[in-house]
């Protein structure tokens, strides 16, 4: 590992100050970004602890919930107002990672967590754009059975890795963001971005900006949500496909519907497609296999990974069937 300093704020103020300086990274749980030291695929001057900073949960005005960047992933899960108005996060935390890893990984650090693309990781034999821009990308034509269908470009098929933003692009969160640049906020789904020619940059932010807070604004029918997660193994697996969703029925049509896709895409997939072929429609298996086949009109698949468009829409309808019926379609 390359030295560093590391540093521990005291407030706000001064971790903005010590987060502006040139080479400085923030440092949440440490659960992936000492990772990335390790192999040196993060090299940062300093390491500015906001771990420390204040970890509150806070029911807003309206009836929704502001979490402050540095809550642990466990709290958030089991924050009893998570639990009962919007179990779909609270599910997507408990199925990533373990008990352990989240009992130490931070909400902002969470959602700032790199891909766990094999070749992004090995950095001695394989060439990776993300990694080092202009290197190319051996995962196009190399083994790609986890990579992405959707959102993908010839320079990156990397997914991203989180469930927990799976689902807060679900429930169309806010981030709240101080750094150089000011404080601002910005829908989730503008956070993360879509990897063009550039796939080096993960996320819109700027050199310098810490994520304060995540906002979940409230949800009506949040209460009926859930996350469910398909992988290799039962546990402490990155997902294959995920689905967050939340659904109200108006007597016996969708009423209104919340998608989003884990494992499929550069960032959390939220799909709007078929949430609008599925509004005023009837809730039955046809309906949600119709959907996804909208969602994944466009999935460019790759040699190993064209399972992944079929079992996203198996994924959806099991997800579906269960919030409108009660039972898997
Ligand atoms: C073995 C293993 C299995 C895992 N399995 C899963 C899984 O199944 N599903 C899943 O979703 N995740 C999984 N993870 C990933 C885990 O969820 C992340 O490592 C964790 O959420 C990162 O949070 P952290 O606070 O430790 O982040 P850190 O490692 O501290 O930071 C990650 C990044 O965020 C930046 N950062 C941190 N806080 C802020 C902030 N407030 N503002 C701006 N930048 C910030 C850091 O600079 C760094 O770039 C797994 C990890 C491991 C090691």
């Amino acid at each position: 590992m390359t030295p560093f300093d590391y540093a521990r704020p005291t407030d706000l103020a001064e971790a903005l100050r010590m987060g502006a300086a040139a080479g400085a990274a923030y440092l949440g749980g440490g659960t992936n970004i000492v990772d990335l030291m390790r192999e040196r695929l993060a090299q940062p001057s300093a390491l500015v602890d906001v771990s420390t900073l204040p970890a509150t949960i806070a029911e807003t005005d309206g009836g929704g919930l502001m979490i402050g960047a540095a809550v642990r992933n466990t709290a958030l899960a089991e924050h009893p107002v998570v639990r009962s108005r919007y179990p779909v996060l609270a599910r997507a935390i408990l199925a990533g990672a373990s008990a352990q890893i989240r009992n130490m990984a931070t909400v902002g650090g969470n959602v700032l967590q790199r891909t766990r693309c094999t070749y992004f990781y090995d950095a001695e034999g394989s060439s990776c754009n993300k990694r080092a821009p202009g290197q190319g990308c051996d995962a196009v034509g190399g083994f790609n059975r986890i990579h992405a269908v959707l959102g993908t470009s010839d320079a990156c098929v990397a997914t991203h890795p989180s469930d927990m933003c799976v689902a807060l692009a679900a429930l169309d969160a806010i981030v709240h963001i101080d750094g150089p640049l000011g404080q601002r906020t910005m829908p989730f789904g503008d956070l993360h971005r879509l990897p063009g020619d550039q796939p080096d940059r993960d996320t819109v932010l700027a050199p310098g900006d810490l994520i304060v807070a995540i906002e979940l604004p409230p949800l009506r029918f949040g209460a009926s949500s859930t996350y469910r997660k398909v992988r290799d193994r039962a546990s402490y697996a990155f997902a294959l496909i995920s689905v967050a969703a939340a659904v109200e029925m108006d007597g016996d049509r969708i009423g209104d519907v919340r998608i989003a896709f884990g494992g499929v895409a550069p960032k959390p997939w939220r799909a709007l497609t078929a949430e609008a072929a599925l509004r005023g429609g009837p809730a039955t298996a046809q309906a949600f296999r119709d959907a996804a086949a909208a969602e994944f009109a466009d999935a460019r698949v790759l040699r190993d990974n064209s399972f992944k468009p079929v079992l996203a829409s198996r994924t959806l309808a099991a997800v579906l069937g269960t919030l409108t019926t009660g039972e898997a379609a």
